[in-house]
């Protein structure tokens, strides 16, 4: 046995199912996750000293790639004036600006400390502010685990099979209404019926939790004039995608203006640092200004906030997307290719520093052909790149990341392992 089949063991005695989030284990790959000691730039390094080139990325938050050392420098700063003050700091503002400036669609922003907290608290903003209760999402989207957005969510609820979860009661699902991802007809057809009882309509404009599947321009339109016409908050979930796809985040690539944003991942660079944010109007109705509650311990945590700082300075360095963009490009175009060589169905494609890889002859544009996706043959690649150094993201249903440290000679390592992966899979 080796040391991750020795430390699987011995977590699965004292955490649930040996990991902290479901999706870290390799429950529909089957295997022992592994046990990751350190990381550098695109590599992590697991207990038996194993490298590993990571397309996980921390799932989205390590654009930068791994101990980047102008993060690394300013955390150590500020950890040593103190690690949670419980009062407001300078850098709270700091970043507030900062995101402001980069997504002009956000007036005003509230920090906290997860994704998952940013969509609970949206939902709870969108349904104060205009007194409505249902909302709409679209299956085969994730926006953390609240419960009223736990409903036909993707990410771990789909690998695990388990469309919604347990301890979820009705009463409060009642009033999500789910649609198909991509279809403005259907849309548009819910909102000419009851638009006017809606309070919001909240979407991943790339989703990145059933594999990777980019929402289409008439979908996110006919989002957009719908909701405005029925004085709708339309809430972009840009946790996975925002700083990720574009600096401007999904919401610039298509043009789209939403009243709140949900941010995480990138903009804590590694550590805990979530936000929703949007216009004044409606962010005004969060206390201590206005009647919608939500607070937290650590939101705005002086050192997480140093650090998602840092990572949004680096991420504007002239030239940084097109570098990203191009890399990611290269690997799926890389992987198309290699496939093709080995006769295997297969797709794959890219936005900005995201992609997703499908073992499918086309690109799928829905949940339901993310669902024709081959299981097996994922399973014996996914496990093939594994013991030949590539650490992809273990099940179908997740999107990939790249990091502005994923270099030439990182791709060209990745394909050669794909060559003998995809050589197995036939
Ligand atoms: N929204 C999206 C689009 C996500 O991808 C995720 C997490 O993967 C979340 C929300 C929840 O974020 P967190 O895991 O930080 O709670």
């Amino acid at each position: 046995m080796d040391q991750n089949e020795v430390l699987f063991d011995r977590a699965q005695k004292s955490i649930p199912g040996g990991v902290n989030s479901p999706v870290r284990a390799f429950r529909s790959v089957g295997g022992a996750p592994r046990f990751i000691k350190k990381a550098l730039g695109p590599h992590m390094y697991d207990v038996e000293g194993k490298q590993y080139i990571d397309y996980i990325g921390s799932w989205g938050p390590m654009i930068l790639g791994h101990n980047n050392p102008h993060v690394i420098e300013a955390v150590k700063e500020a950890v040593d004036n103190g690690l949670s003050f419980g009062a407001p700091t300078v850098g709270e503002i700091d970043i507030a600006e900062e995101i402001k400036r980069l997504i002009p669609s956000v007036e005003e922003v509230r920090l906290v400390s997860s994704g998952t907290e940013a969509g609970m608290s949206a939902i709870r903003l969108a349904r104060g502010y205009t007194g409505r209760n249902k909302i709409v999402k679209f299956e085969g989207c994730y926006h953390g685990h609240s419960d009223s957005l736990l409903v036909k969510g993707g990410s771990g609820l789909l690998t695990f099979g388990t469309p919604s979860s347990a301890g979820v009661p009705t009463a409060v699902t009642n009033d999500t209404i789910v649609l198909e991802y991509n279809n403005p007809k259907q849309l548009k057809e819910l909102f000419d019926k009851e638009g006017d009882e809606i309070a919001c309509v909240i979407v991943e404009a790339v989703a990145g939790n059933m594999n990777m599947v980019p929402a289409t321009q008439e979908f996110l339109e006919t989002m957009r004039e719908e909701t405005a016409k029925h004085g709708t908050v339309l809430i972009v979930d840009e946790v996975m995608t925002g700083f990720r796809v574009a600096l401007g985040g999904a919401q610039s690539l298509y043009h789209i203006d939403p009243d709140i944003t949900m941010f995480g991942k990138v903009i804590g660079g590694g550590m805990p640092v979530a936000a929703f944010g949007g216009k004044r109007d409606i962010m005004n109705s969060v206390a201590p200004l206005g009647p919608v509650y939500q607070a937290g311990t650590l939101s705005g945590n002086p050192v997480a906030v140093t650090c998602g700082l840092a990572t949004l300075h680096e991420i504007q360095q002239p030239g940084f997307y097109k570098r990203l963009s191009e890399q990611t490009a290269k690997l799926v175009k890389g992987l198309g290719a290699m496939a093709k060589k080995h006769g295997v169905a297969f797709s794959a494609q890219s936005i900005g520093g995201m992609f997703g890889i499908y073992f499918r002859g086309k690109c799928p544009t829905s949940f339901k052909e993310v669902m024709e996706c081959d299981a097996d043959r994922f399973k014996t690649f996914f496990h093939a790149m594994l013991d030949n150094g590539v650490y992809l993201a273990p099940s179908i249903y997740e999107a990939g990341f790249v990091s502005i440290t994923h270099d030439d000679s990182v791709i060209a390592r990745t394909l050669e392992a794909a060559d003998e992966a995809f050589a197995k899979v036939k």
